[in-house]
């Protein structure tokens, strides 16, 4: 069974004004559609077909560059859909809550940390916040489509946020200017997935 390009959960032009429509369209129908195609070209006829795909990037062969680039761009973005709609604003609630203020003493200094590690990332890569066995947060940034789950990345833990700072995903409307894109991506947080992912991660 391929690999399939996963449903938005709401139209292209949800999250405007934070991320517009058009971005949206290519991003998911052009970009996503391509990682998508190409994850399941690179392990067609290999052993890793018919694996699930947190599998596959567990248990990766980090020079195996195929699946790397496209495994990730195929997870990073599912992901990453799933973790906006626009109802989610400023709901963080519960046990998620409190690990965040237990990791980072605030809501606000948690979108402080957050939006260092993704405006710091030179080039194109992802900001995460992954939870560890035992429900700790923590925040860091990878490279490229490389994620939390592949092995040696210097980022541990199972991601439940992400947030891509490829030019592709914010140049359109935001042009050089990433840290406004950053901050627009806090309006439209679905905290409601987040910490459905923390309880089912931790
Ligand atoms: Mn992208």
């Amino acid at each position: 069974m391929a690999f399939e390009l996963p449903k938005l959960g709401y139209a292209y032009d949800a999250l405007e004004p934070h991320i517009d429509a058009r971005t949206m369209e290519i991003h998911h129908s052009k970009h996503h559609q391509g990682y998508t195609n190409k994850l399941n070209s690179a392990i067609a006829g290999t052993d890793l077909e018919g694996k699930s795909i947190d599998a596959i990037l567990e248990n990766l062969d980090m020079n195996n560059a195929g699946v790397r680039n496209n495994g990730g761009g195929f997870y990073n973005h599912s992901l990453f859909w799933s973790v906006m709609n626009p109802e989610g604003k400023g709901r963080l609630s519960g046990d998620l809550k409190d690990a965040i203020d237990a990791a980072f003493g605030s809501k606000e200094a948690f979108e402080e940390a957050f939006t260092k590690a993704a405006g710091t990332r030179f080039g194109s890569g992802w900001a995460w916040l992954c939870v560890h066995k035992g429900g700790k947060v923590e925040i860091c940034s990878t490279p490229n489509q490389d994620n939390p789950l592949m092995p040696g990345v210097g980022c541990g833990g199972k991601p439940i946020l992400g947030l891509d700072v490829w030019e592709h995903a914010y140049y359109l409307n935001y042009q050089n200017r990433r840290p406004d894109y950053i901050s627009a991506f806090f309006n439209v947080i679905n905290w409601n997935e987040v910490e459905k992912r923390y309880a089912e991660a931790k």
